[in-house]
């Protein structure tokens, strides 16, 4: 192998640690932690899974945080009854609604009602504005391309003048992370292009880029040959190709993930790469944290 693993797990180890001492830190001079509320609808077990490891990690960090069962009968209206409750609640700096939710609920009429400046997830309209104007009208960064940002710049690769190839034009990962890799500013300045399935020869794009982030749920879509040598591979897809006994408990299956890219081979042409799993993934949450954190302290006046 010659490229250099960016690990995630690593990273997200360095930045729980670095906001753990923020937060204790504000919680000495300030008197006051963070307040993440999860809202959590029905029994969805995915679900449920992500949210313990969101709670758990606010735990680990010494944040206030709060889980909201409700069952899947909630009417709408109760839900945003719900989150006005928390809008109002100055001991909560972050407003989390777990999808997906139940048919009869409008998942945007939900996510449009929470605070801008307690939306930590980034997907709020405002919030979407605001990363794209950039600069200092960024709040809250949307929590993958965050991850994916800081991870460039913690692996040392270089992003101004750097041609940033996006394989994939979503609302969660591939425009926010085409609009934060194109903006002035550190981890930035670079020149993006992002293609999709309508993009004419998606392989000539691919082997111009110093930076290739693949978010597009296809196992294996990138080949190694679509890879410049040298080149900083960011793979964000995370797709089951079968299921293997769990090394804890044989007899539990576990799904066998792979990326969008294939790593075996991609890893001796590349320069730097992210493993699946273990490398944007982690980071997600992380991110939310640190978005959580930034939520205080835009509160307390000291961002
Ligand atoms: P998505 O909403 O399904 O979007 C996929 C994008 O990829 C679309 O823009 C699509 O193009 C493009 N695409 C799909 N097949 C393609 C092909 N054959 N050639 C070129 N472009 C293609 O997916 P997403 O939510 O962005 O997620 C992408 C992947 O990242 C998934 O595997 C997901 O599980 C993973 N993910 C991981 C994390 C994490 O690790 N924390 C977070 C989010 C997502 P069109 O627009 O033209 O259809």
């Amino acid at each position: 192998m010659s490229a250099q693993l960016i690990k995630g797990t690593d990273i997200r180890e360095e930045i729980l640690e670095e906001l753990a001492k923020e937060v204790q830190d504000i919680k000495d001079k300030h008197g006051k932690v963070p307040g993440l509320v999860t809202i959590l609808v029905g029994e969805n077990p995915a679900s449920q899974s992500y949210v313990s490891l969101k709670i758990k990690t606010a735990h680990r960090l010494g944040f206030n945080e709060v889980q909201d069962t409700q069952p899947d009968t909630i009417s709408e209206e109760e839900l945003l009854g719900l989150i006005d409750k928390y809008n109002k609640d100055e001991s909560i700096h972050g407003i989390l609604v777990q999808l997906p939710l139940p048919k009869h609920i409008d998942e945007k009429k939900v996510l449009n009602a929470i605070d801008p400046d307690k939306d930590v997830d980034g997907f709020h309209p405002v919030n979407v504005g605001r990363l794209m104007i950039g600069g200092n009208e960024v709040k809250f960064p949307p929590c993958t391309p965050a991850g994916i940002q800081e991870m460039i710049i913690r692996a040392g690769v270089e992003t101004e003048g750097a041609e940033v190839v996006v394989v994939g034009r979503s609302n969660i990962v591939g425009k926010p992370i085409a609009n934060m890799m194109v903006q002035k500013g550190k981890g930035a300045n670079s020149t993006v292009t992002v293609v999709h399935t309508r993009t004419k020869d998606m392989e000539s794009h691919c082997k111009r880029a110093d930076i290739l982030i693949v978010a597009a749920g296809v196992p294996g879509l990138v080949k190694p040959e679509w890879i410049k040598p040298g080149a900083c591979v960011i793979d964000v897809g995370v797709n089951r190709v079968g299921e293997k006994p769990s090394k804890k408990d044989p007899n539990k299956m576990v799904p066998i993930l792979r990326g969008d890219v294939d790593f075996d081979t991609a890893k001796d042409i590349a320069g730097y790469i992210t493993p699946v799993p273990g490398g944007v993934g982690p980071m997600t949450i992380t991110m939310l944290m640190r978005n959580t954190v930034r939520s205080l302290k835009y509160h307390l006046g000291i961002a």
